[in-house]
């Protein structure tokens, strides 16, 4: 098929390249310039495993980018996979995903026969009306729209992409329901993997019940795991044998930090402000929230029970908002050096990938090229993002001048030699 990609940031280039691998041809659209180049050139615009070697595969052939917004013209099908940032009150900035729309809808005024714009961006279920309000009134009759929210997750984006749980399609016709199976027909194991066909609002609405849920999840594992610590239990002993419970399961119930990305925080808040508008107040989503925000300052109070941090040398480890990504939007690195700083302590920061992100955002900081480099004459340390080599850090800590050590992912090993403070377990 010939397929479209509006917007080609980690979820619209994942989908292009994914599709180009199925064997699809894609036109991948985006309004920054650099991003297109660069996945013109065979490169990706972000750290994702596996995607690299997918546009390099598949760029000038089957993939193709452009700044053109007709270029969509000739796709079959068109998905907007575009951002929905945050607007200040915690609602969606809609603007970016209308945009989109409307020069969709320019694009396709013309054509005779059957096209699906399909929204994968995840808009909340009010706003779809919207959209499709758009399409209706500067498209032609023969344009539908659909929803198909993505469940990918950054690090995995790719096998996730591939190997998918289930399919969500939001559809107002049997067509075109068939035409979005047609698209994914050629997907690892795909004839198991399931399809819930659904009409467009609902689509939507179960991929914000699923990011609340999974959000709330753990909200619910942080607040047990701050009362384990409380009692001087170990969360993990608890949880792991709650996790037995099949009615429960064991993903999810990491205790620590709290979550960050574009997701989670983004979607909840959204839910929020969407639940509001129509005069509902939703106290168990604010609730997971909230337990959330208050995560990295425990985390700074069990290292200041340590000691004062004013003119401290700080090393904070991990700064993308989990492992395995560059993205550090929402990452809980960002409140903990913020409440370091304030705190007088003069920071060091390191990440495997996500350093150039973070310098972006917080410039004043201090970057090390290593972990070892972090540690050296650092009088504490914070573990916030779980990446595999803080387990494996051994000597380094020899080098901190106070080798006090605060995990908030429960990577680091208890050693001879460091003062060990765990974020919802004993010391
Ligand atoms: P992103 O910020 O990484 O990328 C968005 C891209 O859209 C940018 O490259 C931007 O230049 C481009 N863009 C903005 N307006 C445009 C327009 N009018 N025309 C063309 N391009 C435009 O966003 P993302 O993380 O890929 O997320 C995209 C959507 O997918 C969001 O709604 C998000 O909630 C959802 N989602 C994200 C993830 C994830 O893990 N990142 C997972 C599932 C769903």
């Amino acid at each position: 098929m010939t397929v479209a990609v509006v917007g080609s940031g980690y979820v619209g280039t994942t989908l292009a390249a994914c599709l180009a691998d199925l064997g699809h041809r894609v036109t991948a659209v985006d309004i920054d310039e650099s991003v297109v180049e660069t996945i013109n050139a065979g490169s990706v615009p972000a750290h994702e495993p596996g995607l690299d070697e997918l546009v390099e595969t598949h760029a000038g052939d089957r993939l193709r980018a452009t700044t053109r917004s007709d270029a969509v013209a000739d796709a079959d099908v068109v998905f907007l996979a575009v951002g929905t940032p945050s607007a200040p009150d915690g609602s969606v900035d809609v603007a970016p995903i209308a945009d989109a729309t409307r020069a969709a809808a320019d694009a396709l005024a013309d054509v005779d026969d059957r096209r699906l714009v399909v929204v994968k961006s995840t808009v909340p279920p009010p706003e779809i009306d919207r959209l499709r309000s758009i399409l209706d009134d500067r498209a032609g009759d023969a344009v539908e729209l659909a929803t198909n929210p993505e469940f990918l997750r950054e690090g995995t984006a790719v096998d996730d992409f591939l190997s998918p749980d289930k399919l969500v399609f939001g559809t107002e016709s049997a067509w075109a329901t068939e035409t979005l199976a047609s698209v994914y027909d050629r997907l690892r194991d795909g004839e198991r993997v399931p399809i819930v066909d659904v009409d467009p609002e609902t689509a939507m609405m179960v991929k914000y019940a699923n990011n609340a849920v999974l959000a709330a999840k753990v909200s619910l594992a942080n607040e047990i795991g701050n009362v384990c610590k409380e009692f001087g239990l170990d969360a993990y002993a608890v949880l792991a044998a709650v996790g037995l419970d099949d009615r429960v399961s064991e993903r999810f119930l990491r205790s620590g930090v709290g979550w960050g990305g574009s997701c989670f925080p983004k979607d909840l808040s959204a839910l929020i402000a969407a639940a509001d508008a129509e005069g509902y107040d939703a106290p168990l989503l604010r609730a997971a929230v909230e337990v959330n925000d208050r995560q990295p300052e425990r985390l700074l109070s069990l290292l200041e029970a340590h000691g004062d941090v004013a003119d401290d040398r700080i090393a904070v480890l991990g700064l993308a908002f989990k492992p395995g990504t560059d993205d550090v939007r929402n990452s809980r690195a960002i409140p903990v050096i913020r409440g370091l700083r304030a705190r007088g302590a003069d920071v060091v920061a390191y990440d495997p990938v996500a350093t150039e992100p973070m310098r972006e955002l917080l410039p004043e900081v201090t970057y090390a090229d290593s972990a070892a480099a972090a540690l050296d004459r650092a009088d504490g340390a914070v573990v916030v993002t779980g990446w595999d080599e803080f387990a494996a850090l051994d000597d380094a800590f020899d080098r901190m001048d106070r080798p006090v050590v605060v995990d908030g992912r429960r990577v680091i090993e208890r050693r001879d030699g460091i003062v060990y403070e765990g974020l919802t377990w004993p010391a």
